[in-house]
């Protein structure tokens, strides 16, 4: 029997091997943290960003180490995530993000934080997060839920990102994968949130195909490849990437919304990170933005710059 060609612009992972992707893999916040710190150390040699890397690889570690005897996050109960399954929401609630373990996730957070090297501005930050009270520091937690994060507290907010960050994907870790269901172009079927990236990955059963990336939660969930991760669009994909690099981390633009997201090819290389990685690529996100697209992921060390 002939081999069937694909006709241009298809979904190259449907050709040859058989593939069947599970449509989401939760994240294990027992890992995760531990190997973004380890990428994120190896991208700061001899980087641009060096500086700016070493302090983000440390303030992973503290979102690994901080989570030995945290209490267990409050998970929505069974009939809260069927009833959110049922009309295709997230079950997680972005919107009520106040529980007892996340303000003892933000303060262990905060003093992992007190000691670790970091710039002059993180540590002016620091300070002002460490005087802040409930209100204002459940402002923060708003703000990065929002995806909106004022420019004039940035630094602040990345303190706050680490600790929602682990909050959430602690919650996400408590869940069950198979109950996941799509809830839109461009959402984390967890939480809700847009993706950081999105990765072409290597695993066993699923090799080549897309999987996009929750910055947030950490959830990871199948996405056709070729195709626009924020608003679906099929039509006028195009790929861009660094000349010379490696070749593993292109910017996906869309003409359509006129955005793009990075997309990494970690089946080329494992230890590509979808947050750690694209920090460690700003110097696309110029050569993008000079094409006129703008940046429509989310990703809370990647503002200001
Ligand atoms: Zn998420
Ligand atoms: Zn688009």
């Amino acid at each position: 029997m002939p081999r069937q060609i694909s006709p241009a612009g298809s979904d190259p992972t449907a050709i040859g091997e058989v593939s069947a992707p599970p449509f989401a893999r939760l994240p294990d916040p027992s890992l995760l943290f531990a190997r973004r710190a380890q990428r994120l150390a190896g991208l700061a040699e001899g980087h641009q960003l060096g500086a700016y890397l070493r302090f983000l690889a440390a303030v992973s570690n503290a979102q690994h180490h901080i989570q030995d005897g945290l209490p267990d996050p409050e998970a929505p109960d069974i009939d809260a995530r069927e009833r959110a399954r049922s009309f295709g929401m997230p079950p997680l609630d972005r919107n009520k993000p106040a529980a007892a373990a996340l303000s003892e996730t933000l303060e262990r957070l905060v003093i992992a934080a007190s000691t670790i090297d970091k710039p002059e501005a993180a540590t002016g930050a620091l300070d002002r997060l460490k005087q802040a009270g409930p209100s204002e520091r459940d402002g923060m937690v708003r703000n990065v839920l929002a995806d909106a994060i004022p420019m004039e507290a940035l630094a602040e907010h990345v303190y706050v990102a680490a600790a929602l960050q682990v909050h959430f994907t602690r919650l996400a870790g408590c869940l069950d994968a198979a109950a996941l269901v799509p809830v839109g172009d461009g959402a984390c079927p967890v939480c809700g949130g847009p993706p950081v990236s999105s990765m072409i990955v290597g695993w066993h059963g699923a090799h080549g195909s897309r999987f996009c990336a929750c910055s947030l939660c950490g959830t990871l969930w199948n996405y056709v490849r070729i195709k626009c991760t924020l608003c679906g669009s099929t039509k006028g994909i195009g790929y861009q990437e660094i000349e010379g690099g490696p070749g593993t981390v292109k910017a996906e633009t869309c003409k359509a919304c006129g955005c793009y997201v990075k997309i990494l090819h970690q089946h080329k290389d494992p230890a590509l990170d979808p947050v750690a990685d694209d920090v460690a690529t700003l110097g696309l996100d110029l050569l993008v933005r000079e094409g006129g697209y703008r940046r429509g992921s989310f990703n809370p060390f990647l503002i200001g710059y």
